[in-house]
C-alpha cells in the first residue's frame, strides 16, 4: 500500500509556524515511505474562506519545498458528501436535531449545575414522526448529529501518544451538518480521507478527540481508518502558547532573511529526542524523521535558534544556490570569500559595496607611513598569487609591526571595516588598482 499523507488547512488565513511544522511532518513522511503528499483545501466553509489564502498556502508550501502530488478541495466533493450522508442517514447513523443554540446552552447549564460533563441528552432520538413534521410545519430545519455506537470502546495506536482509548458514551453525538445545509469539519474530512485513501493522518493533539469521533465514522462507512500520529502542539519559546506563533509564518521569515532549509531542518526535530541539525539536504531530514523520535511535551519554536540555524545553514548554500539573489558581478569567489560572515544572503550585497567600492576610510595619522609603505609594496606584488601573505610579510619586514598593529590599519584603510572576511580571500578581489588607491 503506498503511503499516502495531507496536509488539510482551511484557506481562512495565513499559514503559521504551527501548520507548516504540521504540513512538514506530513511531507517528510510521505517521502521516507516513497509515497505521496496530498494538499487538500478545507473550504468547506464558504464564508470564510478566501482564495487569495489558497494560493498563498500553495505558494507558502513551494517556497518551503514541500512538493505536493495532488491537490484536493472539499468545496468540489459536495456530491460525495452528500452521497455518504444519505447512505449514513439511511442506516440511521445520522439523525436530525431541531434544538435551537439558546436551547442547548440551557441544557448544558442545567448539567452543569447538577454537575454532570456537558452532553447532549439525543432527545431529537426521541421525537416522533409527528413531532417532526410538527417542527418542520413551524419551519424548524434540522441540524444533523452523527450517531456513535456507545457499545463499543474507541481505541487506536497513536504513532506518537501511544495507546489510546475513548468511551463513546462520554461524548456527544457530534454536529455534523447544520440547518443551512453546509458541513461542519468531521464529516467530510473523514470521507475524504477515507476516499482518498490517506494511510497516515499527522495533525496537532487537538483533535485527538476528533480522531475518536472520526473512527466512529469510518467504521460506520465501512472504511479501514488511516493510523493517526498526533503532535503536541508547539508553543513559544517562553514556554507559553504565544500569540505570537500564530502571525509567524512564511512572509515573515523571507523578511527576516530565513531560508526555507533553516525552517525545515528547525521544524522536523524540536519536540522530538534528536538534536537540532543545519541540514540543507532534505534526504539527511527524511532519513532521520520517525514518529518514536516524539516526546508528548510541547516543542518550542525559538526564533533566536532559527536564526541561528539560518546562519549555520547559509555558511553551506553554494553560488549556485543563491545567484540570482547576489548583487550582479558577484561570482563563486566573491560569494565564497563573503559567506562564512554572512547570517543571511542579502547581507553578501554589503560585502560586494567593500570589495567594489567607493569606500570611506577614516585613518589614524600615525599609520599614514605604515600605509604608504604598504601601497609601495602592493604595486610591487604579483597579485596572481597570495597577495595577502606576500603583502603582509614583506610589509611585516619592512616596518617591524606584528600582530594587530599590522593587520588592523591594513584591514580599516582596505575595507573601512574592523572586522570582515578573511583578508586573504578578500584581497585578490579587491584587485591591485582599488588596493593601492585605497591604501594611498
Ligand atoms: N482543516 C482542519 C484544520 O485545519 C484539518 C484537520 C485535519 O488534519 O484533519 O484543523
Amino acid at each position: 500500500m503506498t503511503v499516502r499523507t495531507r496536509f488539510a488547512p482551511s484557506p481562512t488565513g495565513l499559514l503559521h509556524v504551527g501548520n507548516i511544522r504540521t504540513a512538514l511532518h506530513n511531507w517528510l513522511w510521505a517521502k521516507k515511505h516513497g509515497g505521496e503528499f496530498w494538499l487538500r483545501i478545507d473550504d468547506t466553509d464558504a464564508e470564510r474562506s478566501e482564495e487569495r489564502f489558497v494560493e498563498s498556502i500553495r505558494a507558502d508550501l513551494g517556497w518551503l519545498g514541500l512538493t505536493i502530488d495532488g491537490e484536493a478541495r472539499q468545496s468540489a466533493r459536495f456530491a460525495l458528501y452528500e452521497a455518504r450522508f444519505d447512505q449514513l442517514r439511511a442506516a440511521g447513523r445520522v439523525y436530525p436535531a431541531y434544538e435551537t443554540q439558546a436551547e442547548l446552552d440551557l441544557k448544558r447549564k442545567i448539567a452543569a449545575g447538577r454537575g454532570l460533563p456537558p452532553l447532549y441528552d439525543r432527545a431529537a432520538l426521541a421525537l416522533t414522526d409527528a413531532d417532526r413534521a410538527a417542527l418542520e410545519a413551524e419551519g424548524v430545519r434540522p441540524h444533523w448529529r452523527f450517531k456513535l455506537d456507545h457499545d463499543r470502546p474507541i481505541v487506536w495506536d497513536d504513532l506518537i501518544r501511544g495507546p489510546q482509548r475513548f468511551d463513546a458514551k462520554t461524548m456527544s453525538d457530534p454536529v455534523i451538518r447544520r440547518a443551512d445545509g453546509s458541513w461542519l469539519y468531521m464529516l467530510p474530512s473523514a470521507i475524504d480521507d477515507a476516499e482518498m485513501a490517506i494511510t497516515h493522518v499527522v495533525r496537532g493533539e487537538d483533535h485527538v478527540s476528533n480522531t475518536a469521533l472520526q473512527l466512529q465514522m469510518f467504521d460506520a462507512m465501512g472504511a479501514a481508518p488511516p493510523a493517526f500520529a498526533h503532535e503536541a502542539l508547539l508553543t513559544g519559546s517562553e514556554g507559553k502558547l504565544s500569540k505570537r506563533l500564530g502571525s509567524l509564518g512564511v512572509a515573515h521569515f523571507r523578511e527576516s532573511g530565513i531560508e526555507p532549509e533553516a525552517v525545515r531542518a528547525l521544524l522536523a526535530r524540536i519536540g522530538t529526542s534528536d538534536p537540532v541539525e543545519p541540514l540543507v539536504d532534505t534526504d539527511a531530514l527524511v532519513a532521520g524523521f520517525d514518529f518514536s523520535r516524539f516526546g508528548r511535551a510541547p516543542a518550542r519554536f525559538d526564533e533566536a535558534e532559527l536564526a541561528a540555524v539560518n546562519t549555520r545553514i547559509v555558511h553551506q548554500l553554494d553560488v549556485a544556490h543563491v545567484a540570482d539573489r547576489l548583487p550582479a558581478g558577484m561570482g563563486q569567489a566573491e560569494w565564497e570569500a563573503v559567506r562564512p560572515n554572512l547570517t543571511r544572503i542579502d547581507e553578501a550585497g554589503e560585502w560586494w559595496r567593500v570589495i567594489e567600492g567607493p569606500i570611506t576610510t577614516e585613518r589614524d595619522p600615525a599609520d599614514a607611513e605604515f600605509l604608504a609603505q604598504a601601497a609601495g609594496i602592493a604595486a610591487t606584488l604579483d597579485w596572481s598569487a597570495e597577495p595577502w601573505g606576500a603583502l603582509t610579510a614583506a610589509l611585516k619586514a619592512a616596518s617591524g609591526r606584528s600582530g594587530k598593529a599590522l593587520f588592523l590599519p591594513l584591514r580599516r584603510a582596505l575595507t573601512g571595516l574592523d572586522h570582515g572576511p578573511d583578508m586573504k580571500a578578500l584581497l585578490p578581489l579587491i584587485g591591485r588598482d582599488r588596493a593601492i588607491a585605497r591604501l594611498s
